[in-house]
């Protein structure tokens, strides 16, 4: 072991287990692919004021939970705590947004940050799929990446997830609602933090967990009751799409999420293997967000997935991914002579698109075969003195133990065809 370990709230992604999370992440993207995203990638840091404005001066992950940092130059930077902000000003910095381009539909993957207080399912250091369908205001985006995801979760195998959605308003029917909340939550009995909350963001005491808070907060006006005619249609018409498109959801006027930037329709996954952190993704409409860092009016939706609570979730459902092996072929080299020529093999046999492995380090017979049994490899591919002699190597199935000689110039085309 050596003096370091990981620091506080992260945790190291090793083999064999971290080809899961690649098999997640490349699970969420596949139906992005095919639908029209793009690939987008940012850099983990930004300017403080990015997310500050983007996310909101009020919001936990503003005010408690950004890695900030003042560069030598004097630049006040934040590590990014989401996908979002990010993104919407790469788009506008690139002027991606140019008209007869939009919507703009793109998609990312990466670490995120956020000192937050660990525990099983939250960390400091964690990976986020994410998309962002930028600057057209139609509930068909809503649905279609709601079914994108719900679409990436089940290839997976997952069942075990429910879709929550609410809309949380617009300009017009939101500061409506946000004043009847307040009076409302101002009649209760709260704790200091959480009344100035109301001032502040009313919406976020609906979400508080304490069972204390919740019992009071039975009789509180909900959005839905005070959406204006617009919010409602599209609501109505992103429910609508949805059914129609075979997804379930489950209507839930008290969700609303940990960031400012959210109008409309709003949804969060949760799963209910997963205890206290449950929700493996969320996301919803954010049609302010450009304006409130510069751009002009861009309305957009976008959502982004939890890489490691989905892998948590698949091991809550004992779902085993199958995944391609990490080695097919395990070659056992008997001397120097047969280390070159089956060095030479491998790297032929790898540029052929085989998953070949070698043992390395004058290993004897017997070490290398349990590599080679370790490896998973469906074939090892012994070459000692005899067979050089004899212009052969031995194809041992492991499975079977059934062993051939091949003539050395025929292996890596029988190697092909026993895979394939
Ligand atoms: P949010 O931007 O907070 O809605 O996050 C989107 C998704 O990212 C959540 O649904 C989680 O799956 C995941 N996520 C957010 N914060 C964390 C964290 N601290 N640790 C692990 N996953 C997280």
């Amino acid at each position: 072991m050596s003096t370091f370990k990981a620091p506080k709230g992260t945790y190291d992604l090793l083999p064999p287990g971290s080809a899961t999370y690649l098999a997640v992440r490349e699970a969420i993207a596949a139906p992005l692919r095919r639908s029209g995203y793009g690939y987008v990638e940012t850099p983990g840091f930004e300017s403080v004021e990015l997310f500050a404005r983007g996310v909101g001066e009020s919001t936990d992950i503003v005010t408690k939970e950004m890695y900030t940092l003042t560069t030598k130059g004097g630049d006040e930077l934040a590590l990014r705590p989401e996908g979002t902000a990010s993104v919407l000003r790469a788009a506008l910095e690139a002027n991606l947004h140019r008209a007869g381009n939009l919507p703009v539909k793109l998609w990312y993957s990466g670490s995120y940050y956020r000192y937050e207080r660990p525990q099983k399912g939250r960390y400091r250091h964690f990976s986020q799929v994410g998309a962002e369908a930028v600057g057209t205001e139609d509930p068909t985006l809503d649905a279609e990446l709601i079914v994108l995801a719900c679409d990436a979760y089940r290839s997976l195998g997952l069942t075990g997830f429910r879709l929550l959605l609410n809309s949380l308003g617009d300009r017009t029917c939101r500061p409506v609602y946000r004043a009847a909340l307040q009076d409302f939550l101002r009649g209760l009995d709260l704790d200091e933090d959480t009344r100035a909350r109301i001032d502040i963001n009313p919406l976020r005491v609906l979400d508080d967990k304490r069972e204390s808070v919740q019992r009071q907060l039975a009789g509180a006006p909900m959005m839905r009751d005070h959406l204006c005619a617009e919010c409602k249609a599209f609501h109505e018409e992103v429910r609508a799409l949805l059914t129609e498109a075979g997804v379930p959801f489950e209507d839930d006027p008290r969700l609303v999420r940990g960031l400012d930037y959210y109008t409309r329709t709003t949804f969060e996954f949760v799963h209910d293997g997963l205890g206290a952190q449950s929700a493996i993704g969320g996301g919803g409409r954010y049609d302010g967000l450009s304006e409130m860092i510069g751009g002009p009016a861009l309305p957009s939706v976008g959502w982004a997935l939890g890489v490691d609570r989905t892998v948590l979730a698949l091991e809550a459902e004992g779902v085993e991914l199958e995944l391609a092996p990490a080695t097919e072929l395990f070659a056992v080299p008997l001397g120097d002579e047969a280390r070159r020529a089956l060095f030479r093999l491998v790297t032929e046999l790898r540029r052929e698109g085989v998953a070949a492995d070698l043992a390395y380090g004058g290993k004897g017979m017997k070490n290398a075969m349990k590599s080679a049994d370790r490896s998973g490899a469906r074939f090892a591919l012994l070459l000692g003195d005899r067979d050089l002699a004899e212009g052969v190597a031995q194809l041992k199935d492991l499975a079977s133990g059934e062993q051939q000689a091949l003539p050395l110039d025929r292996v890596v085309a029988e190697v092909r065809a026993e895979l394939r």
